[in-house]
């Protein structure tokens, strides 16, 4: 893994989160990048390799997962890993302000939140209840059963597209090839990741 990433194109980026992946799923993590000294190098500036929209569950540590220190990845987190204004702003910033051309997008099996969008009787605080009402909506306008398991898996699909139609810097980038969106769905049991194919421009916006 090379100190400075501005150069990696997005499917290298992909292929460099995927290998980290691997040596996590077979317990021989490099945890690299993890140094006083890595953390130094990085003082000027950050050139992370990709962007990172997850949930804020405790049981996906996203640096973790992929095998990854300091630098190199721009994580945003919310209950969910929802498309809320937050999580677009902070996208739009890794796009214009750091160059970033790969976003994961990582739901997870078991995730709370959106459990919740597939029930009816959660009684949650109004802020929570916006959110989960957000992924609800999603998963309805979608046609998807609401069920939790099948939800976890597809979620992270339709907060790709809800990103795209909702930005219009995020829709210009993924039109233009500038930017790789990838829905993924990780389970605790194996430690895999689903990886759920490329979100491509969404039709009827240009
Ligand atoms: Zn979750």
């Amino acid at each position: 893994m090379t100190a400075n990433h501005a150069k990696i194109s997005a499917p290298a980026a992909l292929a460099e989160l995927k290998a980290g992946h691997e040596r996590f799923v077979r317990a021989i993590s490099k945890h690299p990048h993890s140094s006083q000294q890595r953390l130094n190098h990085l003082i000027k500036g950050q050139h992370p390799l990709a962007m990172v929209l997850s949930c804020s569950d405790s049981r996906v540590p996203i640096e973790l997962l992929f095998d990854v220190g300091f630098g190199d990845l721009f994580v945003i987190r919310n209950a969910g890993n929802a498309c809320t204004e937050g999580s677009l702003a902070s996208i739009e910033y890794g796009l214009e302000g750091l160059n970033i051309d790969l976003l994961v997008v990582l739901g997870h099996e078991g995730c709370g939140a959106v459990g919740a969008a597939c029930s009816d009787h959660a009684s949650l605080s109004p802020s929570l209840a916006q959110l989960v009402l957000h992924i609800r909506q999603g998963l309805l306008a979608a046609d998807v059963a609401l069920e939790s398991e099948l939800a976890v898996r597809r979620h992270p699909v339709l907060t790709a597209e809800q990103l795209i139609r909702s930005s219009q810097l995020v829709r210009e980038r993924v039109s233009n090839g500038a930017l790789v969106i990838e829905p993924a769905c990780y389970t605790f049991d194996h430690g895999n990741i689903e990886w759920m194919g490329t979100v491509g421009p969404v039709a009827g916006l240009a």
